[in-house]
């Protein structure tokens, strides 16, 4: 059995979050460790691990959730912002329940780290 994430625990309403936006397939929060002055993080509410685990039948899911980052960035007022999934532990990916970042609010660097 996989570990239980803290983002299901969030989604199941055990921990709170600093909701911005919920709708039938997603929620949308502020990152408890900003990096930006904006930061939400927005995940599904299926559990998938990573895109790794993703499947041609989560299409329209992740269409979806690209569509809401853009809506919640808007919400927020960002004329730009940069939207990250981690991938993996090498790539930074510390909570293995899929999930966007949405970063602005400040000029951002490129390449990342
Ligand atoms: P990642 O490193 O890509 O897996 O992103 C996980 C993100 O979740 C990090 O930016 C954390 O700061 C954030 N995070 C972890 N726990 C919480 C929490 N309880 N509420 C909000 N954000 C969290």
């Amino acid at each position: 059995m996989t570990e239980e994430t803290i983002f299901n625990r969030i989604l199941k309403g055990e921990i709170p979050c600093d909701e911005i936006y919920r709708d039938e397939l997603c929620l949308v929060f502020r990152d408890i460790q900003p990096q930006a002055p904006v930061h939400l993080l927005v995940i599904p509410k299926k559990n998938i691990p990573s895109l790794k685990e993703a499947s041609h039948e989560d299409a329209s899911l992740l269409g979806h959730l690209l569509l809401v980052s853009a809506k919640v960035a808007n919400k927020e007022g960002l004329e730009s912002w940069r939207t990250v999934i981690n991938t993996g532990e090498s790539a930074g990916q510390t909570v293995f329940h899929l999930h966007l970042h949405v970063i602005g609010g400040r000029d951002l660097l490129w390449p990342p780290g």
